[in-house]
């Protein structure tokens, strides 16, 4: 297998590996992309993804294959360029940067300007004929190489600089001489060798190998490790490497560097966006150092901003540029982000990839690419990220409210987020973890900020403009954010912070405004969103190409409303339990369970009935005319006896036993382990008076509905946790026995259908035995994940997120579906209960009912639906719908 691709100049860009991201990597891929429809691109090769995972694998070592494959391409370079690598008098330089299958901003590694040593210094210098370019270019190499490669602290070479420009006064570094350039070269060599203990490295081919181990060993870094546990980015993946012919941006006022989107990432409207900066390089826009100016004069006039645009200060490059995105649309059909540097008035494109967006503008997006003729339904409805959704599916801040707006940025990411102040991310995730809403507040964010960004409502920065790293990361996260305000000051020593003219300390309370930037002083009340516009329109084209039906996860009329406006047909599981924890109930529940005979339970569950029959009355009324899985009483009984003294003294008060009495009848319903104990089916199976109180409430409810508007839903009675076709058979008769007395009392009948959970093995494989007692199937995949992997579903967070990161889980099997393995039991039931009955119903109840990777599985084993919490609902309908397609 090829180890090596090169694009650019007269590169071959035809073998399909190469435009194989899981091979070349978004980047890579993208950039032979765009050499071969001719846009300019700096000459450069990559090192696939295979090699990075070989690397990893055999201990950091490179294979004598990749060092031959990387010696021609880089003659490949030289040859397009005109340039040699380490030649004294004209010296090629190149940058080599990561490139994983999707992009993870911010967390691997780059080194720019590589292949600078003291001679080819001034070989740049004479052929650039800028010496000051020449000596600045070295010191950023040294101080990137520095910490990407050596490992060395950023912060000595940044404090040296400091020094300089404070002995000098100046106040930017554009200040700087060549000669303070060169002066601050030989300081940073002699920290690097102080350091170190040995000289930086003039050897220009050790420069790169140095580099291309160190973006290979980022891969496996801390922060990329838990950037992708929060993307579900597998270990395997590894990275590819971009060695690529540099462009110099900060070669004088001609020159500038910039980030781009074809559409706002953030609203989807239809313009140019982006921003960049003259006489700069790449890494200064992203990093938030300087504050970039505008792209275009709308946007600049807009902003109300002074500082010209692009489309102003550079009128030919921005003209060249603008051509470039319409050629990128129109080729991806996609929005594109880019980034570009202009040498000397001549635009380069450094990379292109389908940008990140919001969950609004992907919408927008994709509805309006449809009305372009750009994409067709499908493409749109395959577009959409279905988690995105939940973005849109929670509250936003009532118009109406008044705001106390302290001080006004970036609207970097679009959302209202109120919470408690904290200033660093280990705070916010520690106080996210004890409950704490918080507001992850920073003067900017690196990639180390990334758990605390994930666990914060949402994040405000002082400094850092819309392409920032908190501003990109944010938006992909779904994350509210406002950067750039640079009112914002903050004091670390003492946790406090100023924003404007009010004083603030952590954990005070703000909210943020992410799609104005407005950051405001206490908690601003919200209101529940609005699903009209592109979102309906995306959803009836989902809705149209989906085959499974989507249901809700719920027990309460308020849910099941909800669930409803969300779009969802029936439901899919009905804990009934959670009825009897019910303030007012739990007491007649109690002296059920802790009834000494059958007539002691019979009694207490006379008060139950007209309790539940009322639960199930106002239920069915929302969900009239629709499917409504209700499951029979489920957990051990124990979990709903008391556990404090308080609770048992009410109870002795309630019932008259004595609270010893009371607390040995506990201590006697004890179990080691309840999960595998006394529930389920046993219940019924031991205490059938239970399951017979609750039938009857449900047809006397059903009974009771269709007479009083005339129509019923039809009730799904689920009988939890069976393994043998006998237990189903005993509660089968006993619900319909129930039933047809019920219909026999109120000389009316309504249809139902009895059927079964499959969430332990045994009943999976039983399937084709159970199935000739019930009439439908419904996975509870919690429980099914649970006894199939031996891991208790309570107990797995301590021991998961390394099982995570270390790949022996591809994800948390408790959120998407083990499809390896417990994927096994699922499609096997299907299969063989629809053996006995062809036309038995099926459908998931499990948690994963409302994942998107579950739910294609789903598809593919031709489940009936899926059932997933009310706000999952619009998340299923449409990753119902991607499966579909
Ligand atoms: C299941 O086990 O998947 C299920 C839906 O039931 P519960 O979560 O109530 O155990
Ligand atoms: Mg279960």
């Amino acid at each position: 297998q090829q180890t090596v691709y090169t694009f650019g100049g007269a590169a071959p860009h035809d073998d399909p590996r190469q435009r194989d991201k899981t091979i070349t990597g978004g980047k890579g891929a993208n950039l032979a992309e765009m050499a071969s429809i001719g846009l300019p691109v700096p000459p450069g090769f990559t090192i696939t993804t295979e090699e990075s995972v070989r690397y990893l694998r055999e201990g950091a070592d490179f294979s004598d294959a990749l060092r031959s494959d990387v010696a021609n391409a880089l003659k490949h370079i030289e040859a397009a360029v005109g340039k040699n690598f380490g030649d004294a008098a004209d010296p090629l330089l190149v940058s080599v940067r990561s490139g994983a299958r999707v992009s993870m901003p911010g967390m691997m590694d780059t080194v720019l300007n590589l292949g600078l040593n003291d001679a080819t210094v001034e070989g740049l210098a004479n052929t650039s004929g800028d010496e000051r370019f020449a000596w600045d270019s070295y010191r950023r190499f040294i101080q990137m190489y520095s910490d990407v490669v050596l490992g060395l602290d950023h912060g000595l070479f940044e404090e040296a600089l400091e020094i300089v420009k404070e002995d000098n006064g100046f106040y930017a570094d554009t200040e700087l001489s060549a000669d303070d350039w060169r002066a601050l070269v030989t300081e940073f060599k002699a920290l690097v060798e102080q350091e170190q203990g040995k000289p930086f490295p003039q050897d220009v081919t050790e420069q790169l190998w140095g580099a291309i181990a160190a973006v290979f060993d980022s891969w496996d870094s801390d922060r990329a490790k838990v950037y992708r546990r929060l993307n579900d980015i597998p270990a395997d993946w590894g990275t590819a490497v971009n060695v690529q012919a540099m462009v110099f941006g900060n070669m004088g006022d001609t020159s500038a560097t910039g980030v781009a989107f074809t559409r706002d990432p953030a609203t989807g409207n239809r313009a140019y966006y982006g921003e960049y900066l003259i006489n700069a390089q790449g890494e200064d826009v992203v990093a938030g150092i300087r504050t970039p100016q505008y792209l275009t004069k709308d946007a600049r006039e807009t902003a109300g901003a002074k500082p010209l645009s692009m489309e102003e200060a550079m009128p030919d490059a921005y003209g060249e540029l603008a051509r470039v995105f319409d050629l990128l649309e129109a080729h991806y059909k996609d929005m594109q982000d880019i980034e570009f540097t202009v040498e000397r008035g001549k635009l380069w494109m450094l990379q292109t990839r389908s940008g990140k967006r919001t969950a609004k503008a992907a919408l927008k997006m994709a509805v309006e690419m449809v009305g372009e003729g750009l994409i067709d339904e499908q493409e749109a409805v395959r577009r959409v990220d279905p988690m995105a959704l939940d973005q849109l599916l929670h509250p936003t801040l009532d118009p109406d409210a008044p705001r106390d707006v302290m001080t006004t940025g970036l609207p970097a990411s679009p959302g209202a987020a109120a919470g408690k102040i904290v200033l660093d991310a280990d705070t916010a995730e520690q106080w996210s973890q004890r409950g704490d809403k918080v507001i992850l507040v920073r003067v900017e964010t690196s990639p180390e900020d990334i758990h605390g960004m994930h666990a914060a409502q949402g994040i405000l920065t002082a400094r850092g403009g819309m392409t920032s790293h908190a501003a990109v990361v944010a938006r992909g996260m779904g994350r509210p954010c406002v950067s750039g305000a640079s009112a914002v000051s903050i004091d670390r020593d003492t946790r406090t912070l100023r924003i404007g003219d009010k004083e603030l300390k952590e954990g005070d309370e703000i909210t943020l405004d992410g799609a104005k930037g407005q950051v405001m002083l206490g908690i601003v009340p919200t209101v529940e969103p609005e699903l009209v516009g592109d979102f309906g329109i995306l959803m009836d084209w989902a809705d149209k190409l989906r085959r499974m039906r989507v249901r809700t996860n719920a027990e309460t009329p308020d849910d099941c409303r909800m669930a409803r406006q969300f779009g969802a047909e029936g439901i899919g599981l009905c804990r009934t339990e959670h009825m009897f924890f019910d303030a007012g109930r739990i007491s007649a529940v109690r002296q059920m369970i802790l009834a000494e005979d059958e007539a002691g339970r019979r009694k207490a569950l006379e008060v139950l009935l007209p309790e539940q029959r009322a639960d199930f009355t106002a239920i069915f009324e929302v969900m009239a005319g629709l499917p409504c899985t209700i499951r029979l009483l489920d957990p051990p009984l124990h979990e709903f006896l008391p556990h404090s003294d308080s609770e048992f003294a009410d109870l002795a008060d309630a019932t008259g036993l004595g609270v010893d009495h009371l607390k040995r009848r506990a201590g006697e319903l004890h179990e080691f382990n309840p999960m595998l104990g006394h529930r389920g089916c046993r219940l019924g199976i031991t205490f059938p008076e239970i399951y017979e109180m609750q039938a009857r409430a449900i047809f006397e409810a059903v009974c009771a509905v269709q007479k009083e508007s005339g129509e019923a839903p039809l009730p799904e009675i689920m009988i939890p946790l069976v393994a043998t076709r006998r237990e189903l058979e005993i509660l089968r008769a006993l619900v319909e026995r129930v039933a047809e007395e019920v219909f026999e009392e109120q000389g009316a009948r309504v249809d139902y259908l009895v059927g079964t959970m499959i969430e332990l093995p045994r009943a999976a494989l039983m399937a084709g035995e159970i199935a000739h007692e019930g009439a439908f199937f419904s996975f509870g995949t919690n429980d099914l994940t649970q006894t199939t992997l031996g891991v208790s579903r309570d107990d797995s967070a301590r021991f998961l997120a390394p099982y995570v990161d270390k790949g022996i889980f591809p994800r948390d099997p408790f959120v998407s579906l083990d499809i390896d393995g417990v994927g096994q039991l699922v499609e096997m039931a299907a299969d063989r209960g629809r053996a006995t009955r062809p036309d038995i119903k099926l459908g998931i109840c499990g948690e994963h009912g409302g994942d998107p990777a579950s739910i294609s599985f789903c598809e593919e084993v031709g489940l009936d639906y899926v059932s997933a919490s009310p706000y999952r609902v619009p998340i299923a309908r449409l990753a119902a719908a991607q499966a579909a397609l």
